[in-house]
């Protein structure tokens, strides 16, 4: 068998040359690291998750008018995605305070924010990716001022359907980050979203008891991380009301 091309291995995830020009297979890992991978686990499971459940927020924002990378799944941990160029941000929206901006402002954990606030951190492990501003972001030149206007409005876009439907499963998003990527179409060049949508890089909370449903259980020690991402899967229909999280978890298609 032909050995597959390796582009790069994350914490989370590796990605793999695809079978076509401008495409690339994203295999999803176990892996778990918190606190820039200070705490690391192995969580059976968590992969075959986040491969669903990305799946099925970025297919769901296809369907809603904004572009992702995904193009399809192709089995339990890889999903065939399109190639873009990954501008160096994590662009994080809060509707509610929590983590870095609750201590770095003093803003009590859940307390409701007066609109969604977006924030923008450097993509640098070595250096903990630093908040940053717009004036860095142009000075730098990591974005134009027209891609931080499409940024904005594309993360705002997110937050709006991922908020609706996590609390349709009485889910609340507290907080989320996404990647944005570079697509080349011809002499145009626009912005999708890239990277992953899921309990890794989002905050969900029950609307009911405040439980954490996200990758706090894991940097916290607040219980087993694939029965709380198994949870949202099911609540979602992602995932049966009996399915069971082994070697092979039971998925609905
Ligand atoms: N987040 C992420 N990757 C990062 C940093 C943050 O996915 O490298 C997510 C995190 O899960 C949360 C949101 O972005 O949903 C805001 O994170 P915060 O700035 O509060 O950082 P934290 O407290 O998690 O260090």
């Amino acid at each position: 068998m032909a050995r597959r091309n390796k582009i790069y291995e994350g914490k989370a995830k590796i990605l793999y040359e695809g079978p076509e020009p401008g495409t690339i297979v994203q295999y999803f890992k176990d892996d778990a690291t918190a606190f820039n991978a200070v705490k690391k686990d192995v969580i059976e499971g968590k992969g075959v998750l986040n491969n669903r459940l990305s799946e099925f927020f970025m297919t769901g924002l296809n369907g809603i008018g904004v572009p992702t990378h995904f193009l399809k799944r192709l089995n339990m941990r890889e999903q065939l995605v399109r190639a873009c160029e990954i501008v160096p941000l994590e662009v994080i929206v809060r509707n509610y305070a929590a983590g870095s901006m609750s201590k770095r402002l003093g803003i009590e954990e859940g307390t409701m924010l007066p609109r969604p606030i977006v924030e923008y951190c450097y993509k640098d492990d070595a250096l903990g990716d630093p908040l940053v501003s717009e004036e860095h972001i142009a000075a730098f030149g990591w974005a134009s001022q027209q891609e931080m206007e499409d940024i904005l409005s594309l993360a705002l876009r997110v937050n709006d359907y991922m908020s609706g439907l996590m609390y349709g499963v009485g889910i609340r998003l507290v907080d989320f980050k996404i990647e944005i990527g570079r697509v080349f179409d011809g002499d145009f060049q626009r912005l999708i979203v890239a990277d992953e949508i899921s309990p890794d890089s989002c905050r969900l909370w029950d609307i009911e008891s405040g439980k954490k449903m996200d990758k706090d259980v894991f940097r916290h020690d607040l219980g087993d991380l694939a029965d709380a991402y198994t949870e949202v899967a099911t609540r979602l229909g992602v995932m049966p009301k009996n399915g069971n999280l082994g070697d092979k978890p039971t998925l609905v298609n």
